[in-house]
């Protein structure tokens, strides 16, 4: 069945709502420009929709009946993380696939991510990972570094249990 949202679906860059603070960190890892503030009245989470463009991705029954929203919204039948992005797999056809790239946004603050040499991540990364590892990426805002290890590597597993079921 063809979903009505996969046709006027604007674009990638989402704002997801106070209930969906998993779904909005695995989108930035995904590469998803996810907006999402755990306190925010519905005003300024409308107003923020609007201005910026953004999909809302929502638990809120009542929030996704506004008239503002409708058409731009996505409401999320389900409290599960996996069920939540097989549906905006099928419904928006977004690409899960994590494979191929690096995460390019940071899951806790949404900007963009950059690779840095090695050299600058041992000076700050316990020295396993290090040592481990070649790949790092830094965020432009926060500073965190990122690198493809135990949480990478189960989300991959996750994604790909997602891609064959
Ligand atoms: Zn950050």
């Amino acid at each position: 069945m063809e979903s009505l949202n996969a046709q006027i679906v604007p674009s990638t860059v989402f704002f997801a709502d106070a209930m969906l603070g998993r779904l909005a960190r695995w989108l930035r890892m995904l590469g998803y420009d996810t907006a999402y503030e755990k306190d925010i009245s519905d005003e300024s989470l409308i107003s923020r929709v609007v201005t910026e463009h953004r999909w809302l991705l929502t638990r809120d029954r009542y929030l996704a009946q506004r008239k503002v929203l409708r058409d731009h919204h996505t409401l999320i039948v389900s409290d599960h993380l996996q069920n939540q992005l097989r549906q905006l797999q099928s419904e928006l056809r977004l690409d899960l696939d994590l494979s191929d790239k690096t995460a390019s946004r940071c899951a806790a603050c949404n900007s963009i991510l950059k690779s840095i040499p090695h050299e600058k991540a041992t000076s700050t990364v316990p020295a396993y990972v290090a040592s481990l590892h070649r790949q790092f990426v830094q965020c432009s805002n926060c500073g965190r570094i990122y690198w493809p290890g135990t949480h990478w590597t189960h989300m991959l597993a996750r994604l790909q249990e997602l891609r064959t079921s």
